[in-house]
């Protein structure tokens, strides 16, 4: 078979709905659909514009003459390994226990995999992006939470790693704010994005003059783009987060570092990727925590693939292996950095029916054959 046609449907579900993308060997996002999220809906409801993209995708791919190997899906939560189905998704409850793979098996006729969102990111930093030819790959996330994973020898490390996937609640800081979990100091605390805004609430309350303030009155939800655009031109209280939670970084990764031993520490999601700075405030405040032959021992890097990390990395097990290989070697990592956002075409289907489709007739109505020919 010609491994250069080959290629996986990877989905990222995210809170407000899903990517889904045609990846090919060299973890290129070749054609990419954004389906919303349906809130608040029944299971059936909740999955029909994911996989209405899904079809759209592999009616593409056929079209193409794109053989599909399988279809990858993340999620941010935790999963069931065994029964290969989300076990906790906070943001999308009707997910919770759903046999997703089994539905997508039975449905399209071809292999299904399903990914922790930190997991499937680690993967495809590990296989094309700033992880490649690194043996023990520990990879950090901050969006609203702080998630992390680690690929050892290409493999991810699960239930082994007693705090893998549970970092953001390995205490930081004895005397920090109370976490959700009960204990104080967490990581999540001190470092998300609620953890920032509280940081600029409290200067707010101080009566610090900020620009935040006057483009937040301006209608601009707080991100970290925002903060970081202000940090950048100087402002005082924007400087001043990113300071706080570049010192909190910087123990939380010493820390992390002593644990896991990775030779790279990759740092990813929201709130690293929104700013430089923070990198360099992590780096030094890594030399002011940890031993010099720590700071040696590891790289601290950016993740590479930016917002496409768990997508691609869906779809790693299922790209042929030979190929993989041979990609990790050769591909030079300009060529695999993902498509920009300006090839993303909206797509929020009309259900009007969606509401009477049951979960059993989702899971025993294929309507894909596994060549991608969409069925009457
Ligand atoms: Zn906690």
């Amino acid at each position: 078979m010609r491994t250069d046609k080959s290629v996986a449907v990877g989905v990222e579900v995210a809170a407000s709905g899903a990517t889904v993308a045609l990846i090919d060997c060299y973890g290129r996002v070749l054609h990419r659909l954004y389906a919303k999220t349906l809130w608040g809906r029944p299971i059936s409801a909740t999955l029909e514009p994911y996989l209405r993209s899904v079809e759209m995708m592999l009616a593409y791919s056929s079209a193409e003459g794109f053989h599909v190997r399988g279809l990858g899906f993340s999620v941010p939560g935790s999963l069931d390994h065994t029964l290969r189905r989300p076990l906790l998704v906070p943001t999308l409850p009707a997910l919770n226990g759903f046999p997703l793979c089994d539905l997508l098996e039975t449905r399209y006729g071809l292999p299904a995999r399903l990914h922790v969102d930190v997991d499937a990111a680690v993967l495809g930093e590990y296989w094309f992006g700033a992880g490649k030819g690194f043996r023990r790959l520990l990879f950090l996330t901050v969006n609203a939470v702080v998630g992390a994973a680690l690929v050892v020898d290409g493999r991810l490390e699960g239930a082994a790693q007693q705090y893998i996937g549970h970092v953001c609640h390995i205490p930081i800081s004895g005397s920090g704010p109370r976490c959700s979990c009960g204990k104080r100091g967490c990581i999540n605390t001190l470092v998300s994005i609620d953890a920032m805004q509280k940081m600029v609430q409290r200067a707010l309350r101080r009566g610090e003059e900020t620009s935040l303030l006057h483009r937040l009155n301006n209608h601009e939800y707080f991100s970290p783009q925002l903060l970081a655009e202000e940090a950048v031109r100087g402002d005082s209280v924007a400087l001043q987060v990113y300071s706080e939670v570049g010192r909190w970084l910087g123990a939380a990764t010493a820390k992390y570092i002593s644990m896991f031993e990775p030779d790279v520490l990759i740092l990813g999601g929201g709130v690293l990727g929104a700013s430089e700075l923070l990198l360099t405030l992590v780096r030094s405040a890594l030399i002011t925590y940890s031993s010099e032959q720590v700071c040696h021992m590891v790289e601290i890097v950016p993740a590479r693939l930016g917002n496409d990390g768990a997508l691609i990395g869906a779809v790693v097990p299922l790209l042929p292996g030979e190929t993989a290989q041979r990609t990790r070697k050769a591909v030079p990592l300009a060529d695999v950095a993902p498509q920009e956002h300006r090839d993303r075409h909206h797509y929020a289907p009309r259900l009007p029916h969606a509401d009477a489709i049951e979960s059993d007739e989702l899971l025993t109505t294929p309507q894909v054959t596994h060549k991608g020919m969409l069925l009457p």
